[in-house]
């Protein structure tokens, strides 16, 4: 295969859980690796694909339970390369978005090892779609920001809320679970409206999907009651109200009120 040969790296995007959501470029990558390094967050349906030959290293990270640090999993993808396997990188989502991409690719760089990246779908594309929600409006929200509340160890969390307060904006929360009482909070002072309409979406593409629609004010109260276990994606802004309205009048959007006409 000529866009995989040994002794190269490919950090894939495994969608959001899935495995229909994969590329099929994704998928032959996976299924032509000799070694996979994945995340918690690839599920089951995806590691699957991979080849009965492969080996298959866990390297998962998630909140509280870090298993192995970044560092450790730059040195071990480069060392795999190195005794010239075909390594696929596996990540959940899209490796581009809070994946510590560029970590890894300047690890592979540094040792002269050559790597790309497959894109993944995101997880706030997977949660719109639960929803049966745009996440952009003509009109009401022409803006989409990405966003983790992901803080370190310790310290507050580091982020513009003022440039986030945009009415017209839908913001997509990544590792916003722990966060939310301060995401709503910090939102509510930069001056976006307490009824500001806000989704939780848990598990997201998953069978064990969950949505919960609420208000900017009440978020914390959801986040802290409403979630489980599972990865959860906070979605904020107008465009998720028109998510709301639309769920129980699928068969008839009759009652949709007006959206405002572009100028
Ligand atoms: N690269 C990934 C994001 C990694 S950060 C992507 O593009 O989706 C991990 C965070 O992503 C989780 O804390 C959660 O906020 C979100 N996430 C990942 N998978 C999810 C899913 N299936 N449902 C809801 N949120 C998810």
């Amino acid at each position: 295969m000529t866009d995989f040969p040994p002794g190269m790296v490919w950090l894939v995007g495994a969608g959001p859980g899935d495995p229909e959501l994969l590329t099929r470029k994704a998928a032959r990558l996976i299924e032509t690796a000799d070694v996979v390094f994945h995340d918690a967050l690839v599920g089951p349906g995806v590691l699957d694909l991979i080849g009965p030959d492969a080996r298959i290293v866990h390297v998962g990270k998630r909140s509280g339970r870090h298993s192995k640090d970044q560092a450790t999993i730059d040195a071990l993808l480069v060392e795999a390369a190195l005794e010239g396997n075909r390594v696929v990188r596996l990540k959940g989502g899209d490796p581009a978005i809070f994946g510590r991409a560029t970590e890894e690719i300047e690890a592979c760089r540094a040792a002269g090892i050559a790597v790309r990246i497959c894109p993944g779908v995101t997880a706030a594309s997977a949660a719109a779609a639960g929803l049966g929600a745009s996440l952009t409006l003509r009109g009401l929200a022409r803006k989409l920001v990405f966003v983790t509340a992901h803080a370190k160890a310790g310290e507050p969390l580091d982020i513009d809320w003022q440039s986030l307060s945009d009415p017209q904006a839908t913001v997509a929360v990544y590792m916003g679970k722990a966060a939310a009482g301060d995401v709503s909070r910090q939102l509510i002072e930069a001056g976006l409206p307490t009824e500001t309409p806000v989704a939780l979406v848990e598990n997201a593409s998953l069978e064990n999907e969950r949505h919960f629609h609420t208000r900017l004010d009440l978020l914390p109260l959801a986040a802290r009651t409403a979630l489980g276990d599972g990865p959860a994606l906070l979605l904020i802004g107008a465009a998720i109200g028109f998510a709301q309205l639309a769920q129980p009048l699928r068969a008839s959007e009759e009652a949709l009120p007006a959206r405002p006409q572009e100028p």
